[in-house]
Parts: structure tokens; sequence; C-alpha cells
């Protein structure tokens, strides 16, 4: 139901707490986290920001994933909460939406070897981010998307790496740019104690997102985006 990734120069992890505290009014069950240590750390459960991630041990690490889920596929508890990672552990990603054609992809990947731990639809997009990871991440998530019928804002990370990947399709995603540093989430309140530079990425658009670059890709062109400065103040 919200969203967070951050790269840059701070701890994520204290980083991507702050933000989830920010993006409770939308209402959750289950919230989680993933830090790049470099190997991608994953502490989540059912149950509130506050409760939950203060209990989880300490991550070193400057780029991150957080997530507070509404359970629309499989029931909310701790499997099933994101972060969500691929057999290999390679990939981790957060995602807020509903993936329709969920049975047939996982029939397709579990024939294929993946072994699928939880009853959620977004898991299925860490597999698939995976089955086409040849060493770019742009271009495995853009064939992964491609096989998705349904609405999502992802941001997938891969371990050791500090890179944020980020797209989406009817579902809310804004970026927020920094000093050195840049953050990802579902809405405008979440980010604004940490800047209030955002851009707002289109349906489609795929986001490479490193500490100190930006790249947007528009329909296979990398685009200079706008970047727009917000003059209000949450409550
Ligand atoms: N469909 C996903 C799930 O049930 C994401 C839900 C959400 O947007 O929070 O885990």
């Amino acid at each position: 139901c919200g969203i967070v990734g951050y790269t840059g120069k701070r701890q994520a992890q204290a980083v991507l707490y702050d933000c989830l505290c920010r993006l409770e009014y939308r209402g959750y069950d289950s919230c989680g986290i993933a830090v790049n240590t470099p190997e991608v750390q994953v502490f989540k459960d059912a149950g509130k920001v506050r409760n939950i991630l203060q209990n989880a041990p300490r991550f070193e690490g400057t780029a991150g994933l957080g997530h507070t889920r509404w359970a629309t596929c499989g029931e909310p508890t701790r499997i099933n909460a994101h972060p969500h990672i691929d057999c290999t552990g390679k990939i981790s990603l957060v995602h807020n939406g509903v993936i329709n054609n969920y049975a047939q992809l996982r029939k397709r990947l579990e024939a294929n070897g993946h072994k699928v731990v939880s009853d959620t639809d977004t898991e299925l997009i860490a597999h698939l981010i995976e089955e086409y990871d040849k060493g770019n991440l742009e271009e495995a998530v853009r064939q992964a998307v491609k096989e998705i019928d349904g609405s999502y804002a992802l941001v997938v990370m891969r371990s050791g790496d500090n890179t944020l990947v980020a797209v989406r399709k009817d579902s809310p995603l804004v970026i927020g740019v920094g000093d050195s540093e840049y953050l990802v989430a579902s809405d405008v309140p979440a980010i604004l104690g940490y800047t209030n530079r955002v851009i707002y990425p289109e349906e489609g658009d795929i986001a490479v997102i490193s500490p100190d670059s930006l790249k947007i890709n528009r329909n296979g062109e990398y685009i200079i985006p706008r970047v727009e400065k917000i003059n209000w103040t949450p409550d």
C-alpha cells in the first residue's frame, strides 16, 4: 500500500523507517525493509511499523527498500509481507498494486524451477526479474513487466548494487531528488523530510536511480525529467 526506496549517503534503514512512519495514514496490515549490506537483508512481519521495525536488527547499508502492505493476494503474514526476494537472494523488491495474471505466472515460473514461498502476486515479479537478469537490471525489469497484467509501482534492487530501478503502471510513484541521494515513494509526504524537489514518473517510465545519477527511460529513450518544487508541508 506504500512503498519507499532510498539510495545515497545516509544509513538507509533509518530513512526507510522514517518514511514508512509518514506513509502510515494510508492504512496497512504488514511492513518490512530490505537493506543492501551488500547482501540483501530483509526484516518484515504483519503489524504496525513502529511495533515491528523498531525490533529490527541494525543493517548497515546506504541503499534499501521499505513497504507497508494492504494484502490483496495472500493473508497478512510475515512470509507474505514485502520486500520479496527471488530464490537466489539476488533480486529484492517492493510492490504496490495487483497482478491479475497471478495464477498463470505462478504456474509458468514453478514449471521453470522457481520455488515460490509466499502466496503473494508480488513474489512472482522477483522471480520473473531474476529470470530475465543477464546483468542489466533495467532491461530485466523492462522484460519482466511486459509479462505482467495488472497495476504496479515497483522498486527493485540487486544484491551488492546500490542502484534502484523503479517503474509504475496505474499505481502512484514519486522520486525525490536530494544532494547525492534519491528517494522513491508512493507519495510526497513520505519524503518531504528529505527533499522538496520531486519528479513524477509517467506510466511505463523506467527510472534507474544511483546515489549520484538518475536516468529515466521513456519509450526506449533517456529523457531529461522535469523536477518540480513542492511548496507545501504535510500537517
Ligand atoms: N498485491 C500485493 C500484495 O498483496 C501488494 C499489495 C499492496 O499494494 O500493498 O502483497
